[in-house]
């Protein structure tokens, strides 16, 4: 490698560092072959090749990283890079031996999302050894007959099940797909491992995502007040979350949606933005109080329907004659430092593609609000008791989005 692609590469470490990245690559596009895997297409953002991680690598990486003061609520992600592609990094050879020298010469805390490929002996040994550092989420997905079919190159049940009979896990995730899918998964991990938060909910298909899986998280959908009752009804011991609809998730909010919106002061004739979540809820609860934007999540596609998600070029594709518009700013803040959306484009580019629109940005419907918010009322109790068990719910479901 000449000096001036190193000096390239160690660029881009040194960008995923600043968000708290550990910058591990495998050299090639993720082996796993998941069917449902959200970064088979990743044009929403920029990402550059990097080579698979070597010795030489991994010491500069290490070294950027100690020269970092700890902070106590940061945890260093293994696993989810911003600039680089996603992959397992649990598949890295090197892998194991570079958290444990993550764990044993810093005071750093780790968090590592992974399929489960780790040694299940020694990723249990390490979070024993070092109490409250590790932050394992463990994607599970389905342990029962629809799993060949997702997750063809996925670790075997008893691997997976090996990895969960420890303290390692912090949280499993997996996801309703029909009848007796995620209530069994549940009832399994449970009976190994009654620490671990059980996240749970549905994979929304995006526009890339084949037939044959789209159908499958379809039905997912479907059975998921089924799935979630019968989960509700055997009383784990387990902290029980479910998250992935925003709709309902949306519903569950809605009071501070709604105390949000009123903060705004918009007037009837202001044009705010949103996506179909938040338009059902305010088109219920507040008609007629401000002009709806409603706008499609077609950037993703598939099923989304998330005003977190939303892009500038959504938007774009739905102002006609608009003079002035509110975008909340939960829409541009992809990273910290400027104000940008989740494909990468910024917020200035977009305005000079409109210059006789003026925007005005919303700055109290902002991340910190949703995600915060997401996370209080996000357990499978609230569910089952305020959407299923809640007429209204029926009602917000009826509500239809304009053409
Ligand atoms: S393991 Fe993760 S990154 Fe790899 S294919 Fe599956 S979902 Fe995608």
């Amino acid at each position: 490698m000449s000096l001036k692609d190193q000096e390239f590469l160690y660029n881009i470490f040194r960008r995923e560092i600043k968000d708290r990245k550990i910058p591990l690559s495998l050299g090639k596009t993720c082996p796993v072959k998941c069917t449902f895997c959200y970064e088979m297409d990743h044009s929403y953002r920029k990402t550059f090749e990097t080579p698979l991680t070597t010795q030489e690598h991994w010491e500069f990486i290490f070294n950027e990283i100690q020269s970092i003061p700890t902070r106590e609520s940061e945890s260093w992600i293994l696993g989810g890079n911003e600039y680089m592609e996603w992959t397992d990094l649990a598949l890295h050879p090197k892998a194991m031996d570079w958290i444990e020298e993550f764990l044993d010469k810093t005071d750093k805390k780790i968090t590592v999302f992974s399929v489960g490929y780790f040694d299940p002996a020694r990723i249990n040994r390490l979070a024993e050894k070092y109490p409250g550092r590790i932050n394992f989420e463990l994607s599970v997905i389905t342990l029962g007959s629809y799993r060949e079919q997702l997750m063809p190159k996925g670790p075997s049940v008893k691997q997976v099940m090996a990895v969960l009979d420890g303290p390692s896990v912090t949280s499993a995730n997996f996801y309703s797909f029909g009848p007796g899918t995620m209530s069994q998964d549940a009832k399994n991990i449970s009976n190994i491992n009654k620490e671990c938060l059980l996240w749970m909910g549905c994979l929304t298909p995006l526009k890339y995502i084949d037939t044959d899986t789209t159908k499958l998280m379809r039905q997912g959908k479907r059975f998921l007040p089924d799935e979630a009752r019968k989960i509700y009804d055997m009383n784990l011991p387990n902290v029980q979350m479910i998250h992935t609809e925003s709709d309902i998730t949306a519903f569950l909010n809605r009071n501070k949606i709604i105390k949000t919106f009123d903060a705004c002061e918009l007037e009837k004739k202001d044009w705010i933005v949103m996506a179909g979540n938040v338009h059902r809820i305010l088109t219920l609860f507040r008609p007629g109080r401000a002009r709806f934007l409603y706008v499609p999540n077609d950037t993703l596609g598939g099923d989304s329907n998330c005003t977190t998600l939303l892009t500038f070029d959504d938007v774009a594709k739905r102002i006609t004659n608009q003079r002035v518009i509110h975008l909340p700013q939960v829409i541009m803040e992809k990273s910290s430092n400027d104000e940008r959306d989740i494909s990468g484009r910024s917020f200035d580019e977009f305005k000079e593609q409109f210059p006789r629109v003026r925007f005005k940005v919303l700055y109290k419907v902002n991340s910190a609000l949703s995600n915060k918010k997401l996370y209080e009322k996000g357990y499978l109790k609230n569910y089952v008791e305020d959407y299923l068990d809640n007429p209204l719910s029926k009602k917000f479901e009826s509500v239809a989005h304009p053409n």
